[in-house]
């Protein structure tokens, strides 16, 4: 696997991270998208795409060059935020081929553009020639957030639940808290060496890796008490400065997004309660 120095994130640049395996950069670099969305390739003669990313003419113009004449067996996504799946309806359009993804619970933040073909269910399967990549549904950051196991490469292309740099932001009422973490416990017992995350560095050591996602959640969790404890009858955007010391103002609508999810699952284990947009402990 290609790490480290060598692991360059550079829009339109294609890099073979393993045999089978190639990652083309989207020139979406941003706060929220990191160096840009990763989309994942996987074989060399029959071929799925994982994530093709934002629309955009240039970046579909890489993936079928870097496709060439080789079987395109699937066009799936992880998830319909527009950053992963907006980039669909023109490669389909160019290249047919069954287009693979989930309905999400709620339509907020996704991808308007974005139409299956087949929908995807747990255990579903990619067949290409550089082996089996298996559909892992993992709800949290996006109810219809889907990870792609390839069991033979020991890897998992973890879209949005697992990002490179960042921790995800979790957007309710479509994403939640209570589903984010328990999706991170079932991959953590996957046999996995890698984590190839939609925006940002290939990953080694999953299991410290979400581990320490984990604990940065429940870190921020009980800030998010503390904050409670301190000004209670609060809305949720006036606890963010109180949660959120270490984030930038700029940042400061996404973490009141993930803060409402930390708040709905306090409530759920009767931590915290609501009265109309004001919360306070339990
Ligand atoms: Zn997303």
């Amino acid at each position: 696997m290609v790490t480290g120095a060598a692991d360059g994130l550079v829009p339109g640049r294609v890099t073979t991270l393993a045999p089978g395996l190639r990652r083309i950069v989207a020139p979406n670099p941003g706060p929220l998208t990191g160096p840009g969305t990763n989309t994942y390739l996987f074989g060399s003669r029959r071929v799925a795409i994982v994530d093709p990313g934002p629309a955009s003419a240039a970046h579909a113009a890489t993936i079928l060059a870097a496709i060439g004449d080789a079987e395109l067996v699937a066009i799936a996504v992880t998830h319909t935020h527009a950053d992963h799946s907006s980039g669909v309806a023109a490669l389909a359009a160019m290249r047919p081929a069954p287009v693979l993804g989930r309905i999400p619970r709620h339509s907020a933040f996704h991808d308007p553009s974005f139409h299956a073909t087949h929908l995807v269910e747990d255990g579903d399967v990619l067949d290409t020639d550089a082996g089996a990549v298996v559909a892992v549904t993992t709800p949290g950051h996006a109810s219809n957030h889907v990870c792609w196991h390839a069991p033979a490469q020991r890897l998992l292309c973890t879209g949005d639940h697992i990002l490179g740099t960042t921790s995800p932001v979790i957007l309710p009422p479509d994403g939640d808290m209570d589903e984010y973490l328990d999706a991170l416990a079932r991959l953590r017992a996957l046999p996995l060496d890698w984590l190839l995350p939609g925006h940002g560095p290939v990953l080694a050591a999953p299991v410290e890796v979400i581990d320490a996602l984990v604990r940065h959640r429940l870190e921020r969790e009980a800030r998010v008490v503390a904050a409670l404890a301190r000004a209670p009858g609060s809305i949720p955007a006036d606890l963010v400065p109180l949660a959120y010391p270490d984030v930038a103002p700029s940042l400061y609508p996404w973490a009141r997004r993930t803060l409402e999810a930390h708040l709905i699952r306090l409530e759920r284990a009767g931590d915290a309660r609501r009265d109309g947009e004001r919360w306070s402990p339990a």
